[in-house]
């Protein structure tokens, strides 16, 4: 087995979710393990949250989880107003991890259901972020659209005049240009972003991985099955032809995807520990005696304050 591995220089962890790991980290040293709850995957990936686990977080799916007067620290993807009172009923101490640019989008929906205004989000239902943006429209829910395709837009009955709209962050950069498009062709005066609110991370590393595709046969993705933006790069790279695989790890690579390539691309989503990377290139190394380059955009370097509370 021969193949050549290009790698993009724009992958992996995102500043959003490297803030969100620094705020348990330092949560644990402050309160220590078995005294932080994490309401949700704090990320979506596997292996952070396993590593975050192995410290002495504790992981829960509700609020009723968590013993009154305890810490609790809110996911990346954001929570609604209603999980937020909640906390505070029950004396929680809030630390906020959610992602800056997620919280830009919640004072939208804030500002939307204040005024009385319809939001239409464009996102998956039932994804954590989507969950959490809608939960931060404080007015009557049935003026909160949750849709996804072009398709859609032509169900939805609102008003023109008094209308938001706002994306979940990290939905295929094309896919959702196509959504927008028809909304504002059928409603010219909503009110919204220019293009729309996926984060420049998602932005970034799908170029990135289309450049790999258009000179790989295989596109490797590290990322988990649950990560929203490990799953669009998977889709974007086997949208510009080349046989896609959404990886956990090394331990998921199949060797027969490599016989006969010539060229293997590698990229992770914005949840990936680089040491998942560097396990990947092992086992590739151990198969084809192959040259590895970087390719790409250098990536933009950005970092975001930490929350309160840690
Ligand atoms: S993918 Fe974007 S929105 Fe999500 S945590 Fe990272 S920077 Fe924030």
């Amino acid at each position: 087995m021969s193949f050549k591995i290009y790698l993009a220089k724009t992958r992996g962890m995102c500043a959003g979710v490297d803030r969100a790991i620094r705020v348990v980290n330092l949560a644990l040293e402050r309160y220590g393990a078995g005294k932080v709850w994490v309401l949700h995957e704090v990320v979506h990936n596997h292996h952070v949250v396993q590593d975050l686990k192995n410290k002495g977080a504790v992981f829960v799916e509700s609020l009723s989880e968590i013993p009154d007067g305890s810490v609790v620290i809110f996911s990346a993807h954001g929570v609604g107003i209603a999980t937020f009172n909640e906390a505070k009923e029950r004396h929680l101490t809030i630390i906020d991890a959610t992602c800056p640019l997620v919280s830009r989008i919640h004072r939208k929906m804030n500002r939307a259901g204040l005024e009385g205004k319809d939001a239409v989000v464009i996102g998956h239902a039932g994804h954590q972020e989507v969950t959490g943006t809608i939960g931060q429209y404080m007015g009557d829910p049935s003026k909160v659209h949750v849709i996804l395709t072009p398709e859609d837009v032509a169900a939805l009955n609102i008003s023109d005049n008094a209308a938001i709209f706002a994306t979940q962050t990290t939905l295929s950069v094309d896919e959702t240009a196509k959504t927008v498009a028809a909304l504002k062709e059928r409603f010219p005066h909503i009110e919204g972003p220019k293009t729309d609110d996926t984060c420049f991370a998602t932005q970034h590393r799908q170029g990135a991985v289309k450049k790999l595709a258009q000179i790989c046969d295989v596109v490797l993705v590290a990322g988990s099955k649950n990560s929203s933006n490990s799953n669009r790069l998977r889709e974007v790279a086997a949208s510009c032809g080349a046989q896609a695989y959404l990886v956990e790890d090394h331990l998921e690579l199949q060797s027969k995807w490599f016989d006969g390539i010539k060229a293997v691309g590698l990229t992770a989503g914005a949840s990936v520990p680089e040491y998942v990377v560097d396990g990947i290139l092992k086992f590739l190394r151990e198969k084809s005696n192959c040259d590895v380059e970087e390719i790409g955009e250098a990536p933009v370097k950005r970092s975001f304050a930490l929350p309160q509370g840690v």
